[in-house]
């Protein structure tokens, strides 16, 4: 019976959505100041709501995942 090959569970890693490569570099969005990052918030939640996003960069094509933090 062979065995089949392990995943590693995270789906943040499966291959790129464009070249199916997975080589990739990982990074936080970033806008003209020092400090100023990409938020995701749900319809009608306040200002200070949400989660900050972080980057997935394709080594090989360079399409940009984004996802949220921590999760
Ligand atoms: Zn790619």
């Amino acid at each position: 019976m062979e065995e089949k090959p392990k995943r590693t569970g995270d789906v943040r890693e499966n291959p790129c959505p464009i070249c199916g490569t997975t080589s990739y570099i990982w990074g936080v969005t970033v806008g003209d100041g020092p400090g100023q990052r990409l938020y995701t918030r749900p319809d009608g939640a306040g200002w200070g709501d949400g989660k900050e996003m972080v980057t997935r960069e394709c080594d090989t094509c360079g399409n940009v995942q984004l996802f949220t933090k921590g999760q």
